[in-house]
């Protein structure tokens, strides 16, 4: 079924498009299937479940952390942490950068852009990601690299506002790519919104129901 899932999506998303397999709530039998089919890109949302599996699953998986972070929490995966993409704050780079450089690794950041309408959605504003990128504080933090931004589109059926908020944080990313040009990863699109994501930009969607089935939250 996983196996069957993976292959699916990954034949309708072009090459250039990076699959992150979110297998936040998934036993680890889950994410060997997909492992065995050859998928090495993982995306968590709770930093101790995303520990949990990572000591006990193979150590070329790369895992992603997509969910909200909590400062407190970046020390606990420092040391393994593939691609962190919710950061939406100069506090929390600080952190990631502090850690990271007792492990003596360069960890690659993404940052959060609010485009949603609701509230309950993470992120900063264009001119904030703008300030952090060109301030002076973020030169000095030598153990974390910006390389890219990621956004969460609303919940919504209104396709045409999807694609609304989805397009004005692709031309947020290319006006910001011209001055900053580390800036090469988009990460938008999820099960219900991936294609509208990757016709307007994305390099990077994370898939979680789509592969897995459904998350039962109790
Ligand atoms: C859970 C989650 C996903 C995957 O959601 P699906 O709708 O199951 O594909 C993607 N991105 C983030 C940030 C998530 O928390």
């Amino acid at each position: 079924m996983i196996k069957d899932n993976l292959e699916h999506i990954q034949k309708t998303i072009p090459e250039h498009v990076t699959l992150i397999a979110v297998s936040k709530t998934k036993p680890q039998g889950d994410i060997l299937e997909a492992y065995k089919a050859g998928h090495r890109h993982f995306g968590e949302n709770k930093v101790q479940e995303m520990v949990d599996k990572f000591d006990d699953l193979p150590k070329d998986i790369k895992w992603h952390m997509i969910g909200h972070l909590q400062r407190n929490k970046v020390k606990y995966m420092v040391h393994f942490v593939h691609l962190i993409h919710g950061v939406d704050s100069l506090k929390t780079l600080k952190e990631i950068n502090k850690q990271a450089e007792k492990h003596n690794r360069v960890i690659q950041c993404l940052l959060q852009a609010k485009i949603a309408e609701e509230d309950s959605k993470f992120g900063l504003s264009f001119s904030d990601i703008e300030s952090i990128l060109s301030g002076e504080e973020i030169s000095n933090f030598k153990n974390i690299a910006i390389v890219g931004l990621m956004g969460m589109a609303t919940f919504t059926d209104d396709e045409s506002q999807i694609e609304r908020e989805f397009s004005s944080l692709k031309n947020a990313f290319d006006r910001l790519q011209q001055k900053h040009d580390s800036l090469e990863i988009l990460s938008m699109g999820m099960s219900g919104d991936y294609k509208i994501a990757i016709e307007n930009g994305s390099t990077m969607v994370r898939i979680g129901s789509s592969i897995f089935g459904k998350r039962n939250y109790q």
